[in-house]
């Protein structure tokens, strides 16, 4: 039988597990879940208050990690880290760190390979593979701040921007937001985890009516449908106009400022007409606008635009009382950006059988 992740399990499933599976007290099933959500356990050995007989059939049962870490890569300034996991059934996943002066923020995937086709996305170009269980999303933050706490060190922020599209694994997302928020589980704020959509409308609604305190943000990346359909390609199904609707109904239904994200390609999106467009749209709403200059992938021919252009694209913003940022993707020298270290390794591996 193929071992479980008690990572997928909520307590009363851990417990009824513990209990009919293997027959043990109902307060082993406590012991555990403090071993995996206070200490974040990556093994079973190291749970001390444990008879070594629990142990050693628990190790043969259920599992704890998410595979086998098949590389790993430091930034040149020592701050970002990523680590590509390979799952059990050969999956790819990816997992960043990047940590500033105060802040351990985590960029963790919630699918393999993404649906979404983004032709600028190392991920979109791809294509999907499966959707993540709750225990995988949940094990990649787990692994990181095991990792940190070896040094006293926690994580503090999470974004949901790596590999996938979070609101197309809608339910696996969002339960491993409440068991990461849950005080008797990871309790990290609701505030601190970010979700990333690429703009899918009818879960934005259904987040919004949830009432949801963790701040999204949406990847726009055009003001006019022209140009944001040759960019994504949900947008034929869910054009701006569309998204901007769900976006004022998130905005109304739970309080929160939504994010915008651009990525800014030279000679696509960061004229100032599309910029002036975009002023338009969401002048008068709650929100911000992050300016991401693009990062090149293998499978797209656009460039990243020059600092000139991302300062104009600002002050056209600024002119119409939209606030924006202008970010820095971390670990460009890493190959940060989503899904590109995964390519890598495919690459690699194919390389490799063709040269026997
Ligand atoms: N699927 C979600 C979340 C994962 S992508 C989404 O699309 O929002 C996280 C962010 O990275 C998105 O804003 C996405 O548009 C952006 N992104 C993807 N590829 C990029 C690239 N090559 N350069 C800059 N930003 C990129
Ligand atoms: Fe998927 Fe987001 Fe990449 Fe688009 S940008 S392909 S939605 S991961």
């Amino acid at each position: 039988m193929k071992p479980i992740n008690l990572y997928d399990l909520d307590q009363a499933a851990l417990t009824q597990w513990m209990t009919a599976e293997l027959g043990q007290p109902k307060f082993r099933a406590a012991q555990i879940w403090d071993w995996l959500y206070k200490q974040f356990a990556l093994d079973f050995e190291a749970m001390g208050n444990l008879p070594k007989a629990l142990r050693a059939q628990l190790a043969e049962k259920a599992t704890l990690g998410l595979g086998t870490i098949t590389d790993e890569l430091h930034s040149s300034d020592g701050q970002t880290k990523k680590v590509l996991f390979q799952l059990p059934d050969g999956q790819y996943i990816e997992t960043v760190l990047m940590k500033y002066e105060k802040r351990r923020t985590l960029c963790i995937s919630t699918q393999a390979g993404c649906a979404m086709g983004c032709v600028f996305c190392a991920t979109g170009q791809m294509g999907f593979f499966r959707h993540l269980s709750v225990g995988e999303i949940v094990g990649q933050v787990m692994y990181f701040a095991h990792e940190l706490a070896q040094t006293g060190d926690h994580v503090t922020n999470i974004v949901m921007m790596g590999m996938g599209e979070p609101l197309h694994n809608y339910e696996n997302t969002l339960t491993a937001v409440d068991r990461l928020t849950a005080p008797d589980a990871f309790n990290l704020g609701a505030r601190k985890i970010t979700i990333s959509t690429v703009g899918l409308v009818p879960a934005m609604r259904r987040y919004a009516d949830e009432q949801r305190q963790t701040p999204l943000a949406v990847s726009l990346h055009a003001a006019t449908d022209e140009e944001r359909d040759k960019l994504i390609p949900v947008n034929r199904r869910w054009p701006i106009a569309e998204v901007l609707d769900a976006c004022r109904y998130v905005v109304e239904k739970t309080g929160r400022r939504i994010t915008f994200e651009w990525a800014l390609i030279a000679g696509q999106n960061d004229t100032v007409e599309q910029a002036q467009a975009l002023g338009k749209l969401i002048q008068g709403m709650l929100c911000h606008v992050n300016l991401i200059p693009l990062n090149p992938t293998a499978g797209y021919g656009g460039a990243p635009s020059s600092h000139e252009q991302v300062d104009k694209f600002q002050e056209v913003l600024t002119a119409y009382g939209v606030s924006s940022t202008v970010r820095v993707r971390r670990g460009i020298d890493i190959q940060a950006g989503c899904g590109q270290l995964r390519d890598r390794a495919v690459q690699g591996k194919a390389a490799r059988v063709k040269g026997g």
